[in-house]
């Protein structure tokens, strides 16, 4: 099944500059940026800056350069925010919200990264 992208959705206008954003930072092809309604201390959303709908969307159409943007912007994030269980920082989850059943309300690919307190087991 196709996807059919929708240039009016929020984080379209936020990649065009025509809403403000808290961004944590940007790559090439990525954006990270502070939700507006955060669910934890840290809850950061991370989009590609290409037309992509879901994250199958996004593999399926994607260049690998994006693909691989994508994932570099999500390691820093973690990095920057000093998340990495790895290098002694507190853990995070990361969560895409795919289609009617995910319960995805932004039309625009994006990676949920939540830390700064106990998620417990389900998504928050
Ligand atoms: P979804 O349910 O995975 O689609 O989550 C969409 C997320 O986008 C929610 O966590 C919202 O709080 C967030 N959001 C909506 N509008 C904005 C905005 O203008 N700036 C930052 N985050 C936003």
């Amino acid at each position: 099944m196709g996807y059919t992208y929708d240039h009016e959705n929020i984080f379209a206008k936020i990649l065009r500059g025509e809403i403000p954003n808290d961004t944590v930072l940007e790559t090439e092809h990525s954006l990270a940026f502070n939700d507006i309604a955060p669910q934890s201390p840290v809850h950061v959303l991370v989009i590609p800056k290409g037309p992509y709908v879901t994250w199958d969307h996004f593999i399926d159409a994607a260049s690998d350069a994006e693909i691989a943007d994508y994932h570099r912007a999500m390691r820093q994030v973690i990095d920057k925010l000093g998340l990495s269980p790895g290098e002694d920082g507190q853990g995070y989850r990361v969560i895409v919200n795919s289609g009617a059943a995910g319960v995805q309300e932004v039309m625009h690919l994006h990676t949920h990264i939540c830390s700064g307190r106990d998620l417990g087991r389900m998504i928050p």
